[in-house]
């Protein structure tokens, strides 16, 4: 006979914003099961891979502002409840060229915020980080608290500690029963039928392959590559407390300093091409690998012929607007679709998952820039 097994809510997804939702659920005393294809921060999963950037900065978007400063707190505690290193206090920089209109509106965010920022310029950034070319920079803006998470290690310390709270976890592929009304159970590819009060799909850059109708085209898997550049050896400069984590607004290019000895890394902002996250190559391509290259020689000329000591390539899972995406599925209201991190949504995990905690238990209003209702099937990015 099949198995079958009950439980307050299922997460599928054990990605950054899956892990937390469970996690703040079991806070809530809720009964979890968590189930994932891969397993969590696997290779091919949005989470996966070493590190992300948590910053503050969003220009006028306080709402992003205000969640990554509340994320940070909680991801600190997880550090130190775990004794895990998951974040490091590295700094941010932003530049900016020509127009500084989005520093700017950033810096007041973050004075309203109660944020510590130093706004410098290109002559103060020059002589702070000599190891760095500011041409064409003319304002810079360091967000002294901020810094990096351990993203793999990060997620999977949600999960271990959710445990902890009484979560369970299991590794299984769910598909999406067809039909409207309720949903009483999914059953996993093995058989095993689950039944359970709601059920949460955080999905990440597979939303639109679970639900191809209503999210095929609203969710846009971009190929990202991601380079890391290994110093000349006895070189600090390149570094902790050396070099921030840096991003160069105009060049849409973002990187961050050697953590754990594995050279400093740097990727673009742009999107990709359109990627199926379980079959899209992982090896990076030779002209990816050519304009890092050509970039980390022109801005850090001591590493002109440094050479590349790791690559990896992912995808973002974005959004029309690259606002996130958590609201009640529209035709099966026990069902939930939580995700659209678009490039920026890591850092976010605690506050995403308190807040659709929060959504799940009916404790609180929902934000519409978080609907189904605002996401478009044309890309016009607003959020970055
Ligand atoms: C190169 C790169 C750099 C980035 N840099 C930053 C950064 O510096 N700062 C930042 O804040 N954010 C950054 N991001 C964005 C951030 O990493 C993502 O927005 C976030 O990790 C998305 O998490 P997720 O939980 O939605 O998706 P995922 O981590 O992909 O998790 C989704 C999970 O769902 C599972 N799943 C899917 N379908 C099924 C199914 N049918 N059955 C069972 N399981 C299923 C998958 O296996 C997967 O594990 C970056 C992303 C990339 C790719």
């Amino acid at each position: 006979m099949a198995k079958s097994s009950t439980y307050d809510l299922v997460v599928v997804g054990a990605g950054v914003f899956g892990s937390w939702t469970a996690w703040h659920l079991a806070r809530h005393k809720q009964k979890v099961l968590v189930l994932d294809a891969y397993g969590a921060a696997h290779a091919r999963a949005s989470s996966g891979g070493e590190t992300r950037i948590i910053r503050m900065s969003y220009a006028a978007d306080e709402i992003y502002t205000r969640w990554s400063h509340r994320s940070l707190v909680q991801w600190k505690a997880l550090a130190a409840s775990s004794g895990q290193p998951l974040f490091q206090q590295t700094g941010v920089l932003w530049m900016e060229g020509e127009d500084i209109g989005r520093l700017k509106q950033s810096q007041r965010t973050l004075e309203r915020c109660g944020i510590a920022h130093q706004s410098m310029d290109n002559a103060t950034l020059s002589e702070r980080y000599p190891q760095v070319n500011f041409d064409g920079v003319t304002r810079g803006l360091l967000e002294p608290d901020s810094g990096v998470l351990l993203a793999r290690r990060g997620v999977q310390t949600v999960i271990e500690e959710a445990k902890k709270k009484g979560v369970e976890f299991r590794i299984a592929q769910i598909s999406m029963p067809k039909g409207s009304g309720p949903l009483a159970k999914i059953s996993t590819s093995e058989g095993e039928a689950i039944s359970a009060d709601q059920f949460v799909f955080a999905c990440g850059p597979w939303l639109g392959k679970v639900f191809p109708e209503m999210l095929g085209q609203r969710i846009f898997p971009t190929r990202q590559e991601v380079f890391f550049f290994g110093s000349p050896p006895g070189d600090v400069r390149f570094a902790p407390p050396a070099l921030p984590t840096w991003l160069f607004n105009n060049d849409e290019v973002y990187g961050m300093p050697d953590i754990e000895f594995r050279g400093l890394k740097m990727a673009r902002d742009t999107h990709g091409e359109r990627v199926d996250p379980d079959t899209q190559s992982r090896i990076p391509s030779a002209e990816g690998a050519e304009w890092a290259r050509n970039y980390v020689a022109r801005r850090f000329p001591a590493l002109k012929a440094a050479p590349i000591t790791e690559s990896r390539v992912c995808q973002y899972e974005n959004t029309s607007t690259g606002d996130f995406l958590i609201d009640r599925h529209p035709e099966i209201p026990n069902v939930w679709l939580a995700g659209g991190g678009s490039g920026h949504g890591f850092k976010h995990g605690p506050a995403f998952g308190e807040y659709l905690a929060a959504q799940l238990l009916g404790e609180q209003k929902a934000e519409t820039r978080f609907s189904l209702a605002s996401k478009a099937t044309q890309q016009n990015r607003t959020v970055h």
